[in-house]
């Protein structure tokens, strides 16, 4: 609460601020208005893991550099705790524009629209006088709300020679590799945005969402290289919950048998001759491969995009954000996709630049979500979190100040219910503790089937790999309950009761 007094401050002295110009001439109070709001520039990648970002120092750090995603951390700040708040695609954009979890503002699956009438930052952001645009991925179904200029792929789109539909023009395709368009794209209309306004632009990659297509200029990269393997590979999962170990899309099942088909998008792997071991050792070496040549593409435009605000002296006055819907498994407890509440699926990378408030190489583990992102680009904007957002602005995290009453947990949601179960939790920066209920609840396009209820505890400081469930460990009984009722709390707080599922308080009875 102390955060949003503050916020109210900010803005009651932003519009004291601006009634000593109102006697200004009105050109140049529009120019001093504008320059006292900084232009956002959001960069979202697809399923861009923070493994694979070198400044995060995973095992891939030494093998697959980005050093242009890089320079944003060492010029600004590396968050490392920033959580999705149900990992999928569809559900994670609509969080970052509405700051609602998805039982708020109704998208829960990849099967659910986002409302063109909902509130969103970009219609708020435009009436705080920014000029605002979207270009790239959108994948929200309607058409995009809030923004002056959009220009999208319609669903996931094409890597290569992408269709793409501009607001008030019919399809057009565009010859080349879908990062590279974007980018030509996002560079275009900076350059022919008016310049007396703030920018709000939101530059949504493609890349590195599967099947996992790369430019032709990084066929050969890592070509002889052995890219290591994660510990949890070869994970023995007789730790897990009934509720998660007999389900998933693993390199060892799903991600074999597509890559050893002959129409496999990147050609296929062949398998003659080898034993299954060798056969996961093959699966995940040309995944990583993939996935990193795709993600080398998205390095290489985060420079063109950070040189070009350099050449047009955009730097101090450009919040520049780059981020990801959610993460991936690259192979960790042999999975690949998102969904899990495990930690490769749930952590998003978060870098922030902006050099009149953020010291350059600061690092910051604070717990922050995606519904985090709309009220801080409207504290940006000098504007107050409207009271329907369920995040926070991190602005003063991001200056070193985070606020005192700042959360110490955060609350999951997974809906789909497919061959990942849905499933809810708790994680704390110590522990982490997941419910899977069993049951298609709330969710279009969800399969109807149920699977096995279970609970999973896991202690991160001494198991951040999550592979010891300690959930049925004596010595963490005070723990469990405790996170329990922080579970309750925290859900009842955001409103995701479960009043309307009478058959989830059967199972809760069973199993809590
Ligand atoms: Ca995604």
């Amino acid at each position: 609460m102390k955060a949003r007094k503050m916020n109210r401050r900010q803005f009651l002295k932003t519009v004291t601020a601006g009634a000593a110009v109102v006697a200004l001439p009105s050109r140049l109070a529009t120019a001093r208005r504008a320059s006292s709001k900084p232009n956002i520039l959001f960069i979202m990648a697809d399923d861009h893991a923070a493994n694979a970002i070198s400044c995060y120092g995973s095992r891939l750090a030494q093998v697959a550099k980005t050093p242009n995603i890089d320079r944003i951390a060492a010029e600004g700040m590396r968050l490392t705790n920033c959580f999705c708040t149900n990992s999928i695609c569809v559900p994670s954009r609509a969080t970052i524009l509405t700051g609602q979890y998805s039982h708020v503002n109704g998208v829960y699956t990849l099967a659910d629209k986002l409302d063109p009438e909902q509130q969103n930052v970009a219609r708020l952001l435009q009436s705080a006088g920014y000029q605002t645009a979207v270009i790239g991925k959108w994948h929200l179904k309607t058409d995009p709300a809030g923004f002056e200029h959009w220009n999208i792929l319609p669903g996931q789109g094409r890597y290569h020679n992408p269709v793409m539909r501009e607001k008030d023009h019919a399809k057009k395709t565009h010859e080349g590799f879908s990062t590279d368009v974007i980018t030509d794209l996002s560079l275009e209309w900076l350059k022919t945005r008016d310049k007396t306004r703030p920018f709000f632009l939101m530059t949504h990659f493609k890349n590195s969402h599967a099947p996992w297509h790369f430019a032709e200029r990084h066929a050969d990269l890592y070509r002889d290289v052995e890219i290591p393997e994660p510990p949890s590979l070869w994970e023995d999962m007789s730790h897990r919950s009934p509720g998660s170990k007999d389900y998933g899309y693993t390199i060892s099942g799903i991600q074999l048998s597509r890559m050893e088909k002959k129409n496999y998008a990147t050609g296929p792997l062949e398998t003659t001759g080898m034993d299954e071991k060798q056969k996961i050792k093959a699966t995940y070496q040309k995944y990583l491969k993939d996935y990193l040549r795709c993600i080398a593409a998205i390095d290489e435009n985060v420079g063109r995009l950070s040189d070009f605000l350099g050449t047009e002296d955009l730097e101090t006055s450009t919040v520049v954000i780059y981020t990801s819907d959610q993460g991936l498994f690259l192979g960790e407890h042999n999975y690949i996709d998102k969904r899990w509440m495990y930690e490769e699926s749930l952590r998003m990378p978060l870098l922030i630049r902006y050099p009149r408030e953020i010291k350059p190489g600061t690092i910051n583990d604070d717990i922050i979500i995606n519904a985090d992102f709309a009220p801080t680009f409207l504290d940006y904007a000098g504007r107050p979190t409207p009271s329907d957002m369920q995040g926070r602005t991190f602005r003063a995290n991001s200056r070193g100040r985070t606020p005192p009453d700042w959360r110490v947990s955060m609350y999951y949601r997974y809906w789909q219910h497919c061959s990942r179960p849905a499933h809810y939790g708790i994680r704390t920066k110590r522990n982490k503790l997941i419910f899977f209920y069993g049951l298609p609840l709330g969710a279009k396009g969800a399969e109807k089937k149920p699977t096995k209820a279970g609970w999973e505890l896991y202690d991160l400081k001494h198991d951040p790999y999550e592979l010891n469930n300690v959930y049925n460990h004596p010595a963490y009984a005070k723990v469990l309950k405790r996170l329990k009722a922080e579970l309750l709390e925290k859900k009842a707080e955001l409103g995701d009761t479960d009043d309307k599922y009478p058959q989830m308080l059967e199972i809760v009875r069973q199993h809590w």
